[in-house]
Formats: structure tokens, C-alpha cells, sequence
């Protein structure tokens, strides 16, 4: 047993340490077999008559390369309520131990002490909701095992402060649980980033809110594998369905369809807020990094019964510490939204005349795109947009693959985000190959008619290599690579796999693209190049004149 296990295993509850779980008839032989009669399964497919797997392995896989934390630390339970109570289980006796909860804050935790007989001690905020490391670490007590922080907060909807948090996490010695169920909505950094620092880090998020699968019940615990090792040992062993990891897998293929719901919904809930501010009977709404809204109104009492008598729901947050007046409305779509805003502003009942709701949906513009291309090998998903640059977030499984692909953003200033899902227990190849084939398709979809943009090249020094990228996107096509590397591999991407990224890539996008580029050290080289092409496509891209053509001295290409 390492440190951090050792560290880890003192704060378990002693009935636990030495558990032997329940072992599945599965678990005997990973090997695939032709016939299975080990576990009294019904032998007549219909899609549901075997056990799911247990261990979620392919689930885990796809959450680990969007989360960017390794499969073996993730655990998956059924929503991120089963998270909660296993963590009651491991760690705190019954009727023996106590758990410190800041207040206002999410129900379960409360509610599943109660189950497991220990007692909770309210820390409470402050007026604005904000967090006193102080204040929380002066109600823990000699029993106290845990304490559950929610970071964006369950009901204020503020993000907690960061440097808060980590002085909870020096100044106790039992387990601290950051629960992120509306991270994706913060601009904030997870907590996940923590883990190698922190053992007694526990990190929840859930599939129910951005990722839109509320219905599904899949959340989420990242933590250490000791910890995540300990959560499996004592779980249900078939605790998230068949159907429920299939559908979760096939979501979580599109994760830039999630990502535009995300962004629509952060839009959308600066407009209700705005909107719901300058209103008389709204005394105050609360600051969120979430996708929910607490507002203070004058009368809640009128306001819940006449949103109720318009058909709408929202949830009466009054009798909660801190929270006298408050209703806490979840953000909707544009529609939803304007429905609410019409209903409180007293003017209408927000239907237009021909009973449908008035709609705020905006028309988009700029040069965006989005591709996804899914074949039996790889799912990717490809975001630019040629107009605005935005940290690329690119997430592939590969990690040299990954910082190359940054390069294209960064150099290129545009927006850029991709995600691949690949079969690398085979190779690189599909992947390398699908993304440039993805990437290319959305450049081409992005830059649409291509009215008034350049055709450029650039050179540049990458310490002792060289790199020269030539891109012409008049629409003429060829390819040509003029590059040696010396290693059979670079990080952990095959060197050939390089000049067919770009082919493929070229392909795709229907460009001129020429490549050379020499030096010793390969790294150095393919930066360079993937440099060079990013400040290629940057010029080349940029609009040079309103509604212009293409420059051609033919005036046709
Ligand atoms: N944590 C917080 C803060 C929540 O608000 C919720 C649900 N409202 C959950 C966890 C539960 O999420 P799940 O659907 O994954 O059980």
C-alpha cells in the first residue's frame, strides 16, 4: 500500500477496509466467449437479457478522455445521489460520526446522512452566499469524517471561491467532497485539476444537467483509484442499465451538440437575468454560475402562483437558510424564457395571438461550423469558427496529437475544438486520419463561400528546425510534403501518421497545401509545421474585404 493509500484506507470505516465485494459471474473470465450460461441469464436476446457490465469500462473510457482525468479514477453510479451515499458508507459509522454541510445547500447531501445515521452540522454562507474556509473548519468536530462543499452552490448558484476550498482541504484531515454538478455552466476551473494534491479529494459531476441525461441517472465521482476502488467494491454490482450506458455512450459521442446547449443556456440566463433585474417586484437575482437563477422577489407567493397559473413551474426556495423570498427558476430555453419573464413583468401571459410563445431565438452569424463524423473506428467532433479565438480545448487520447492540434488554434486565432474517440488499442491511424478528415470538412463548411478571404503562406523557425506551409483555399487541390523525421514516432503519435493528417486534412478542406520543413529534432519539427500551418490558415482565412472575391488574377479560379 502506497502513502496516499495508506492515508486514505485510516479514514475508512473498519467493517469496510477488508469488504469482499460481491464478485459478478462475469468477472471469472474477461476472455469473449461463444456461449454463456455462468449467469442464469435468459438465453433469448431482445436487446436487455444479459447483465450490463459492471465495471462501465467503455463509459469510463469516453469520460476519461472529456474529462481529462484517467478511467481509473472515475466511478459511475446511478446520478450522482448513489455517489453520495457510498460515500456515507465508506466513510462514516453509523450513529459514530457527523458531516459538515455549508448551508444554503444541495438537499441529498442532508437527506442521505440521515439514512446512514450520521449527524449534520450546518456551516452557514455568508449574506452573498460566499464561502469562509474560517467559518466552516470551526464546526468541524472530533467525529466529523466529511465535508461536502457544492461548487457552483445548490440553491445561490455561485461558484465557490477556489482559494476557499483549498484551505478546507489543508485544514482537515477526513474527506472533502466538491461537488460540480453545474461546473460546465462556470467559467471556473474543476477541481479535478486538484486530485494528484489532494487524496482525500472527492470531485462529483454529473451527466444530468449540461450533458442533458437526467433521465439516464449517471453521475459521476472522480477522486483517487484507491477511493474509486473502494466506492465499486461496496456498490451495486450492476448499478447503471444497459439501455441507460448504451444511450449515455451515444450522447457522449456529440459532446459539441452538449457544448452548444451549454453555451445557449449561459446566454440565455445572462438575458432572464438581465431581464428579471430591472423589474419592480424582483428585489435581487443572485449572481449564477449555473443553470438556474435564485431570485428575491417582494411577493414570491404571487409570483410562484401566477407563473403556476401560466403552466409554469419553478422551485419555492423561501424556507431555506439564507434564501427568504426566493424562488429559484431554472434556466429554459428561449421560449420558456421569455413565457417566465412576460408572466412576472404582469404584462402578458407571454403567448402571442396565435397561442404560440413569442421567441427570442437569435439568428447566428460569424464563420462557425461544426462537423461530426462517426464510422465504426472513431467519433469526432470538430468546432471552429473562423471569426473569434477561444482556448482550443482538443481531446483526442493522444497527447502529443493534442498539442499539436492546440497549435492551430492558438497560431491560427481562431476557435477550435475536438473531440475524438478512437480505437487506439488498435493504433493512431483512424484517429489521426478522422480528425484531419473532420477538421477539414468544418474548415470548408466554416469559410462557406469563402467571399474575401486570402490565399497565404508562412515560414518560420522552430528553434533548430525550419518549417514552410504554403495554403492556397482558391479551391485548386494539391498536396505536396517535403519533410523527413528521424524517429519512428513523436510523443505518442506515429511520424508518418503526420503526412497523412495533412493529406487527408488537404482533401477535406480542398486546399493547395505545401509542406517542407527540416531540422534534427522531430518534435521541434512538427511543431513547427503544425505552427506554420495555423498562421498559413490565419491569414488565409481572414476576410480581407467585405462580400469580396477570392484574390485570383484570372478573376475566376
Ligand atoms: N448535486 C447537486 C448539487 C444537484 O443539484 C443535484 C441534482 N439536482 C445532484 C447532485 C444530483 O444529480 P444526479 O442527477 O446525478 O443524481
Amino acid at each position: 500500500m502506497n502513502q496516499r493509500e495508506n492515508i486514505i484506507s485510516l479514514l475508512l470505516r473498519d467493517n469496510i477496509r477488508n469488504i469482499t465485494p460481491y464478485s459478478t459471474a462475469r468477472d471469472d473470465c474477461k476472455a469473449k466467449m461463444d456461449i454463456y450460461l455462468d449467469a442464469n441469464e435468459n438465453p433469448y436476446p431482445n436487446g436487455v437479457n444479459r447483465y450490463p457490465s459492471p465495471h462501465q469500462t467503455k463509459l469510463k473510457e469516453m469520460l476519461s478522455v472529456l474529462k481529462h482525468v484517467p478511467a481509473e479514477n472515475i466511478f459511475t453510479g446511478n446520478g450522482s445521489d448513489e455517489a453520495i451515499d457510498l460515500i456515507f458508507r465508506l466513510f462514516c459509522p453509523p450513529e459514530k460520526s457527523s458531516m459538515v454541510q455549508v448551508v444554503p445547500t444541495y438537499g441529498m447531501y442532508s437527506v442521505a446522512a440521515a439514512i446512514n445515521d450520521v449527524r449534520v452540522i450546518d456551516a452557514p454562507l455568508d449574506g452573498n452566499f460566499a464561502l469562509d474556509a474560517a467559518a466552516v473548519l470551526s464546526k468541524v468536530e472530533k467525529d466529523t469524517k466529511v465535508i461536502f462543499l457544492c461548487s457552483p452552490n445548490n440553491p445561490s448558484g455561485n461558484l465557490l471561491d477556489s482559494r476557499q476550498i483549498l484551505r478546507i482541504l489543508d485544514g482537515f484531515d477526513g474527506i472533502v467532497v466538491v461537488d460540480e454538478a453545474y461546473i460546465d455552466f462556470a467559467d471556473g476551473e474543476s477541481f479535478t485539476m486538484r486530485l494528484a494534491e489532494y487524496p482525500r479529494l472527492v470531485v462529483l459531476q454529473t451527466m444530468s444537467k449540461a450533458w442533458g441525461m437526467a433521465g439516464l441517472r449517471i453521475g459521476i465521482a472522480i477522486a483517487d483509484k484507491f477511493i474509486v476502488d473502494m466506492m465499486s467494491r461496496i456498490k451495486y454490482p450492476y448499478n447503471i442499465s444497459v439501455l441507460n450506458q448504451s444511450k449515455a455512450e451515444e450522447l457522449l459521442s456529440y459532446p459539441l451538440a452538449a457544448a452548444d446547449r451549454v453555451a445557449e443556456i449561459k446566454s440565455e440566463r445572462s438575458r432572464l437575468a438581465a431581464a428579471l433585474s430591472g423589474m419592480d417586484s424582483v428585489v435581487k437575482v443572485y449572481p449564477s454560475d449555473a443553470n438556474f437563477l435564485l431570485v428575491r422577489f417582494r411577493d414570491k407567493t404571487d409570483i410562484f402562483d401566477r407563473l403556476l397559473q401560466n403552466g409554469i413551474i419553478v422551485r419555492d426556495r423561501s424556507s431555506v437558510c439564507g434564501c427568504d423570498g426566493c424562488l429559484r427558476i431554472t434556466v429554459g430555453t428561449p421560449k420558456e424564457n421569455d413565457r417566465v419573464i412576460a408572466v412576472i413583468s404582469g404584462e402578458t401571459d407571454g403567448r402571442t395571438a396565435d397561442g404560440k410563445s413569442a421567441s427570442a431565438d437569435s439568428i447566428k452569424t460569424g464563420r462557425r461550423a461544426s462537423c461530426y463524423r462517426k464510422t465504426g473506428e472513431t467519433a469526432v467532433s470538430v468546432r471552429v469558427d473562423l471569426d473569434t479565438f477561444r482556448k482550443p480545448v482538443t481531446a483526442t487520447g493522444l497527447g502529443f496529437f493534442n498539442h499539436m492540434l492546440e497549435q492551430i488554434g492558438y497560431h491560427g486565432g481562431i476557435g477550435l475544438e475536438i473531440i475524438c474517440f478512437g480505437d487506439l488499442s488498435t493504433d493512431d491511424h483512424h484517429s489521426v486520419e478522422d480528425v484531419a478528415i473532420a477538421l477539414g470538412d468544418c474548415l470548408k463548411k466554416a469559410l462557406g463561400d469563402k467571399s474575401g478571404i486570402g490565399r497565404y503562406g508562412f515560414c518560420l523557425p522552430m528553434d533548430e528546425a525550419e518549417a514552410m506551409v504554403l495554403l492556397d483555399l482558391g479551391g485548386r487541390t494539391d498536396f505536396l510534403w517535403n519533410v523527413t523525421l528521424h524517429e519512428p514516432k513523436v510523443g505518442d503519435v506515429s511520424s508518418q501518421m503526420f503526412r497523412h493528417f495533412f493529406k487527408s486534412l488537404s482533401e477535406h478542406l480542398n486546399c493547395n497545401l505545401h509542406i517542407k520543413a527540416a531540422g534534427e529534432n522531430d518534435h521541434h519539427i512538427v511543431e513547427g509545421i503544425f505552427k506554420a500551418f495555423a498562421r498559413a490558415l490565419k491569414s488565409a482565412v481572414k476576410q480581407e474585404q467585405q462580400g469580396g472575391a477570392i484574390p485570383s488574377s484570372k478573376g475566376w479560379i
